[in-house]
């Protein structure tokens, strides 16, 4: 490869690092895939939870209302009872006493039928709630599972990118020569996808930083590999493409 001349090199790496970048791009679209899927995921949850928390109120209410149909119950009974009592009373201040018991038990009953009442109305409302938000659910599930869809397919089609990229990588850097391969690719790693950048008037096109004048004069040279020495980068210059 040494009887390749510096500047076809570097015409290789630009073509290696436009490769290079697509596929960091890609790489980091990817990342971002599965916390936007979360994101999706936890907003559809969000709703079940709603309408979880509706249907244990529903319940609530019922259970509730059975205890006061119980009480109810008891109440009758103790009519029942004081009603077979008043025959066997004797005197008048008794009977007295225990009809006045029989109309308290009467108030405490209506008292309970008005809260019965009430909780049919209010299982109505929350009812209706619940119905209501069963729907909403269904409706973000059938958004959610689309979504999932929509992003599997793009991750998939962003890795069959890359797959193809790869491919192409390894076939431009089989013509680059390997010591310089390997420079690149540790500049790579370290400098965000971004190895290899064009001069632009005297400022490094990675760092944005003036480029010193020694160095630009190493470049215009075209003897070896020439860096900024701000950000380690490898500078070209684009006229000499
Ligand atoms: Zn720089």
């Amino acid at each position: 490869m040494s009887d390749i001349s510096v500047n076809d090199q570097i015409v290789k790496l630009v073509e290696l690092q436009k490769i290079d970048y697509e596929i960091y791009d890609l790489k980091g679209q990817l990342e971002e895939k599965p916390a936007l899927l979360e994101e999706k995921k936890e907003l559809f949850e969000g709703k079940k939870a709603k309408l979880h928390e509706l249907e244990e109120k529903l319940k609530t209410i019922q259970l509730g209302r059975k205890e006061q149909e119980l009480e109810l119950k008891v109440k009758e009974e103790g009519i029942s009872k004081s009603n077979a009592q008043l025959s066997a009373i004797k005197t008048n201040k008794e009977y007295t006493a225990k009809i006045s018991e029989i109309e308290n038990i009467k108030a405490d009953m209506s008292v309970i039928e008005d809260k019965i009442l009430l909780s049919y109305e209010e299982f109505d409302r929350v009812n209706a709630d619940v119905e209501k938000e069963k729907s909403n659910v269904a409706e973000e599930e059938k958004k959610y599972f689309s979504q999932k869809a929509e992003i599997e397919g793009e991750v998939k089609a962003i890795k069959d990118r890359i797959k193809v990229l790869e491919s192409q990588k390894t076939q431009v850097g089989s013509e680059v020569d390997p010591a310089y391969l390997d420079m690149y690719e540790k500049i790579l790693m370290r400098k965000n996808g971004l190895a290899i950048v064009p001069l632009n008037g005297s400022i490094c096109g990675g760092c944005h930083l003036n480029v010193l004048p020694q160095e630009i004069n190493n470049l215009k040279k075209k003897q070896e590999l020439v860096y900024c020495e701000k950000c380690n980068r490898i500078i070209y210059l684009e006229e000499d493409l």
